[in-house]
């Protein structure tokens, strides 16, 4: 459920131009603090570039950033130790065996909990003394989740986190992890171009395209708002309705 109080993420009309090219157009969003946000839209919508500014590795040229109330750019400790984050690269050191991952991403983090790092381990079924860069790319995605949520941040970030992941994975574990940490009052924003595993575990979906926010509101209203009758439609259907409907074109 979305909570009230001050919002984990503000942002307030941030624009990003890479050269000519308009990635992010005047964005707003504020999200407050508990449950899940889906942030979607297709390839090459701007959805990396927010993100890399939530996490300060991009410098807000023209708007503001606050993530906890704090500028990520000027105090990334302050916001980073808060964060989990996964990305959709998820380059982790190879040369390192599970255990010694474990161990090294622990000492960055004083809230760092040994026994639900052991508690994933084990339902991830990750082999402690398997070297990562020899897993699989769904053994290494779930390594990064292992460790972007052994130190229970209070926002955890997933940037297009079902890549590379079976459809078990996807249910099983993506599923079950994020609807835990919204249920313990914490805050998961996860971007993603799969709509219906948006549908699933999603309280609140903000629609990107070409840059700009063209829907941002809870699931179930988006849902009301949009039904034709009887006929209540998917979140795929009314993602190509209502960017097939915006100024800056279709969802290609
Ligand atoms: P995808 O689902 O493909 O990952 P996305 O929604 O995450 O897409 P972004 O990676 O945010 O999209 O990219 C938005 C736009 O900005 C794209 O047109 C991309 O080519 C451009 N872009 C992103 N980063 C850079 C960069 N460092 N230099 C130049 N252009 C960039």
């Amino acid at each position: 459920m979305t909570g009230g109080g001050a919002p984990v993420i503000n942002i307030e009309g941030l624009t990003r131009r890479f050269g000519a090219h308009v990635a992010l157009d005047a964005v707003s969003l504020s999200l407050p603090r508990g449950g899940v946000y889906g942030l979607v839209g297709a390839n090459g919508a701007g959805k990396t570039t927010l993100i890399r500014h939530i996490l300060g590795l991009l410098r807000a040229e023209q708007g503001s950033v606050r993530v906890f109330g704090l500028d990520p750019v000027a105090d990334p400790v302050g916001v980073l130790s808060r964060i989990g984050y996964l990305s959709e690269e998820n380059d982790l050191p190879g040369w390192m065996r599970v255990h010694e991952l474990i161990r090294y991403t622990r000492a960055f983090y004083p809230r760092w909990d040994d026994a639900y790092a052991e508690e994933l381990r084990g339902a991830f079924a990750l082999d402690a003394s398997a070297k990562v860069g020899n897993l699989s790319k769904g053994q290494k995605a779930r390594a990064g989740l292992l460790i972007a949520l052994a130190y229970r941040p209070e926002l955890l970030v997933l940037d297009e986190p079902s890549s590379g992941l079976d459809p078990i994975v996807r249910r099983d574990i993506l599923g079950a992890v994020i609807r835990t940490i919204a249920d313990e009052g914490r805050t998961v924003l996860f971007s993603s171009h799969l709509l219906e595993e948006v549908e699933q575990v999603a309280d609140h979906v903000t629609m990107i395209d070409h840059g700009r926010i063209v829907l941002s509101a809870p699931l179930d209203s988006i849902k009301e708002s949009h039904r034709a009758g009887a006929h209540v439609p998917s979140l795929d259907e009314i993602f190509v309705a209502r960017v097939a409907a915006s100024p800056a074109g279709t969802a290609g």
